[in-house]
């Protein structure tokens, strides 16, 4: 693929169609994708690939930058990085990762919530009809001079006496 792409710019009439092309902005194209982008430029606007090797101390920072959206923020805030693309990249990245997932959990622990509520809610309400249910019967069974036990408070009330 490389060899063909050589030639191919070698020919002529190329050549002179890639200049007509690329006269605004001369550059280079990415080993990765092919996108043309400016000679001097750090990362490639295609594919994010990186022209320069990245320091280890760079790379060791931005990996730090992962240690939840706090490491992220603060790594975006000290004006040492502020030149430094790569490290602020993967902390805007952790600090939106982070958020999101923090947006996400929130709206989780607040839905459980509702979700238990309204349990309790229907419950409450089930609880309330069945006592109003069970009041109007053992009312009017003992108006009319009923003997009507409940299962477990009848034989409680005969006991007492
Ligand atoms: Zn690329």
């Amino acid at each position: 693929m490389a060899a063909e792409l050589y030639s191919h710019e070698n020919r002529p009439q190329d050549r002179a169609a890639d200049a007509s092309v690329n006269s605004a902005r001369p550059g280079v194209s990415c080993p990765q994708c092919e996108t043309t982008m400016p000679a001097n430029a750090a990362f490639c606007p295609g594919c994010g690939w990186s022209i320069a090797p990245i320091p280890s101390a760079d790379r060791a920072i931005a990996a730090a930058a992962y240690l939840t959206w706090v490491a992220g923020a603060v790594i975006l805030f000290l004006p040492a990085f502020h030149k430094q693309r790569f490290v602020r990249f993967h902390a805007w990245q952790s600090v939106f990762l982070w958020g999101v997932f923090s947006v996400l959990t929130i709206a989780a622990l607040l839905l459980s919530n509702l979700a238990a509520a309204m349990v309790f809610l229907v419950l409450g309400i089930l609880a309330s009809l069945a006592m109003l249910f069970l009041w109007i019967v053992l009312t009017v069974k003992a108006w009319q001079g009923e003997r009507f036990e409940l299962p477990l408070f009848g034989s409680l009330a005969e006991r007492l006496g």
